[in-house]
């Protein structure tokens, strides 16, 4: 089968792509036939190996959907032929964490297209509690395109207990996850300071329901200090980080929280603990997402409450090239490749 894979970290050039053995399912998996991938900033950090390492060669490609084509023997029901998209966190399914729908508090954390094999490819194994039905009213590009920003963004939304009525501030807002954070943002009725370097982008963050579109320069603690009557804004949403990190501080208000759930620009930053201790900060770490927060968002996208938004849509064979584009960190929404 055709697919593209991680041999060696690097540039997007790294991305090669060949021919590879079809995957068996084992007695708990499904095959799936891909019809999409989502490209994400988690398969760059992958294909980059600062951030992440695991070992190579792998394929990356945590969001994708398809057709069920072949179940394990310890598989129920009649799943082949099911139109599906993967969950992308894989987890025990059994503790009490995962019980609770907190999969991504499970011992066994781990997500596909990192762990195992993922959707830049023909064919791929998963087990088959990651395989979920693709709700009737999607199409398989939208279908891989919000599962893991969506599901990661209403995990770092709850984690940061955003609340109707407060200011959020959502850093990154042009990519995925920030679009998404958005949009659920707004069905919570919160008001939304949307950060964005690209202002040809701001009409089009203002439709998702950001309040106000800001730049991310040395200006924007007191551009949010303006906007919101001196105080700040209760919750920063951040995944940025280093290049945002000491702003996004700074621009909260008394008993703020930050939540980081990313780290897109790097791992490391300055941390003012005076504004800390006497603004009685919280900084609350976020990784990855549960079932709960994946069935929420699903729900959401079947009802046409958020609307995931496809910037490009490209064959598999352009896998490089969708890199580049969100390296350049000017695409609005997500890029799609198909297979
Ligand atoms: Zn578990």
């Amino acid at each position: 089968m055709k697919a593209v894979s991680i041999e060696t970290y690097g540039a997007a050039e790294s991305l090669s792509i060949g021919d590879f053995a079809m995957p068996n399912p084992g007695p708990d998996d499904v095959l799936v036939r891909v019809r999409a991938a989502g490209v994400n900033r988690l398969d760059i950090l992958l294909r980059e190996g600062r951030v992440f390492q695991v070992p190579l060669p792998r394929i990356p490609g945590t969001d994708f959907s398809g057709d069920i084509v072949a179940v394990g023997s310890n598989v129920t029901g009649n799943r082949i032929g099911e139109r599906i998209f993967a969950a992308p966190i894989l987890s025990c399914g059994e503790c009490q964490h995962c019980r609770r729908g907190d999969d991504n508090l499970c011992a066994n954390f781990g997500t596909i297209g990192s762990t195992i094999d993922g959707g830049y490819a023909e064919y791929v194994r998963i087990p088959a509690r990651n395989a979920v039905p693709l709700p009737e009213q999607l199409d398989f590009v939208t279908g891989a395109s919000f599962g893991l920003t969506y599901a990661t963004a209403a995990s770092m939304l709850r984690r940061g207990r955003l609340a109707a009525g407060e200011w959020v501030l959502v850093l990154g807002a042009n990519g995925g996850l920030g679009y998404a954070a958005i949009e659920l943002a707004h069905l919570i009725g919160a008001r939304v300071i949307a950060v964005n370097r690209d202002a040809s982008r701001d009409g089009a963050l203002r439709d998702c329901g950001a309040d106000v579109v800001i730049r991310p320069d040395a200006q924007m603690p007191g551009t949010v200090l303006a906007l919101t009557g001196g105080r700040g804004v209760q919750l920063a949403f951040e995944h940025v980080a280093s290049a945002t990190f000491a702003h996004s501080l700074a621009s909260l208000a008394t008993d703020g929280r930050l939540v980081l759930g990313g780290v897109t620009t790097g791992i490391e930053a300055t941390l003012d603990l005076k504004a800390v201790f006497t603004k009685r900060l919280e900084i609350l770490g976020a990784r990855g997402s549960g079932r709960k927060d994946l069935d929420q968002v699903v729900r959401l996208a079947a009802e046409g409450q958020v609307r995931p938004l496809v910037q490009q849509v490209l064959p598999l064979e352009q896998a490089a090239q969708a890199h580049h584009w969100l390296e350049s960190g000017r695409v609005l929404g997500k890029i799609v490749l198909t297979v």
